[in-house]
């Protein structure tokens, strides 16, 4: 029976939870918003299944032959421009739908809360597109997979390393199944994301309808968190390194406990395909405009879905992109004051911690306009790349 005494040895991937037979794991949430397991022990018959189904537990490893690096894009300018990177997998979800196939991806609710939701109809595909930076819930789409797989369907399903490794331990071999999982940093807590919308919805009156956390309109190297209102209206901006909840995200400060020690941190992967951000495109020879992915292939199955999507790619080695990518398999760290910024979330308004933990000092705004005039006369992304072939 599952019982979690160290939060680091859970993901949350909710597979134990949906292989119970009596129905008796209730998934229950912590002060810092995060999910977990919880076994009423009155009706649990100690069948074990729980455990054996945990991904934590299990190899992370591939062992497949196959290994195939690219640096590639979507050739569909629209996909691009909504994606967090290179639209590789909106363009592949396309090819999937258009089969008859069915996806499986995050996106927003209607509160912003994130989870996995299941597409069948092209129209909707650009729900998915883009990264939300909040764990997604996974709920039960372990028992919708099983039925269209039962049904006949393909699936395609698309999430971090450890869903993929929670999907492919409650489904098994099947060939119908296939996984894409996304290069990820971490991921942060649902609890922090709550506060901060309904912060930005009491400050802009309800006005906001949708938020892009990875919005390229100011250029693949110098991304926006924007919220926008009707009519694609921007309601509110800020750069990656402006914005306070993206700051949060980025400092180690808000992740999920699993994440500091990540199991799932390799090259050789339990998915079909990885994808993930490259922004050194250019130094090998690709086109970075508008967003980039790296591409690492694991099987025959995700080749084929590469190979026939409308995708531009060039081929690079693969201890380049493990050189490159570091968070393929280095797991993030923990900022040394995640408790404390915990305790003050669950006692005051997301602002004054925000504040506290992240000021808007005239330094952060400097940077920020600083870069925005940069971008505005076209040396942004010239002086970025500068900076780190000097760095190097
Ligand atoms: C939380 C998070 C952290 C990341 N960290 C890194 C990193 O450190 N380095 C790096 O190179 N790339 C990272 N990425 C991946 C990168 O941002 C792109 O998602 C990836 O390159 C694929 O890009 P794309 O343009 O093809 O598709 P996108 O349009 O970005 O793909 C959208 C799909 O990504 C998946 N996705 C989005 N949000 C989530 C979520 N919260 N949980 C699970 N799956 C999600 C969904 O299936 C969604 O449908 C991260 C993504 C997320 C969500
Ligand atoms: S041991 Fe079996 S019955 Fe008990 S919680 Fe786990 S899956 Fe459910
Ligand atoms: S990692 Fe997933 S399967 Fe394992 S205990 Fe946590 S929620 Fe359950
Ligand atoms: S860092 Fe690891 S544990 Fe955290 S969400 Fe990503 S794959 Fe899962």
């Amino acid at each position: 029976m599952i019982r979690i005494t160290d939060r680091t040895n859970c993901c949350g991937c909710e597979a134990c939870v949906n292989v119970c037979p009596q129905n008796c794991i209730e998934f229950f949430f912590d002060e810092e918003g995060f999910g977990y397991p919880k076994v009423d022990t009155r009706k649990c018959t100690g069948c074990n299944l729980c455990e054996e189904i945990c991904p934590m537990s299990k190899s992370k490893e591939n062992d497949a032959d196959l290994l195939l690096g690219f640096i590639g894009k979507t050739n569909n300018e629209e996909i691009l421009r909504s994606s967090a990177s290179g639209g590789v997998f909106t363009q592949a979800a396309m090819n999937f739908l258009r089969d008859g196939g069915i996806v499986y991806g995050v996106a927003y609710n209607s509160n912003f809360s994130v989870s996995h939701i299941r597409f069948a109809k092209e129209e909707e595909l650009y729900k998915l597109s883009g990264s939300k930076y909040v764990q997604s819930r996974m709920g039960d789409v372990y028992v919708q997979i099983t039925n269209d797989l039962k049904n006949g369907k393909k699936v395609l399903f698309c999430g971090t390393p450890c869903q993929v490794n929670g999907v492919k331990s409650f489904i098994g071999n099947n060939d119908r199944l296939i996984t894409i999982d996304i290069v990820c940093h971490a991921v942060p807590s649902p609890l922090l994301w709550k506060c901060y919308v309904s912060d930005m919805n009491n400050k802009y009156s309800g006005m906001i309808k949708n938020y892009n956390m990875r919005d390229k309109k100011y250029g693949y190297q110098f991304s926006h968190f924007i919220a926008y209102g009707d009519k694609e209206k921007e309601v509110y901006k800020g750069g990656t390194f402006f914005n306070q909840y993206l700051r949060a995200f980025f400092s180690g400060i808000c992740n999920r406990p699993s994440c500091y020690k990540c199991r799932f941190k390799t090259i050789k992967r339990n998915s079909d395909i990885t994808l993930g951000d490259c922004f050194y495109a250019r130094e090998y020879g690709a086109s970075d405009k508008d967003g980039a992915c790296i591409i690492v292939i694991h099987t025959i199955n995700g080749k084929e879905i590469i190979d026939n999507a409308d995708i531009q790619r060039i081929p690079i080695e693969i201890n380049t992109i493990v050189k490159r990518s570091k968070e393929i398999t280095y797991s993030t760290e923990e900022d040394y004051r995640r408790k404390a910024f915990f305790e003050d979330l669950n006692k005051h308004n997301v602002n004054i911690v925000l504040d506290k933990y992240f000021p808007m000092s005239f330094i952060v705004y400097f940077k920020y306009y600083l870069r925005i005039v940069l971008c505005k006369i076209g040396l942004h992304d010239f002086l970025k790349r500068s900076i780190i072939r000097f760095r190097k």
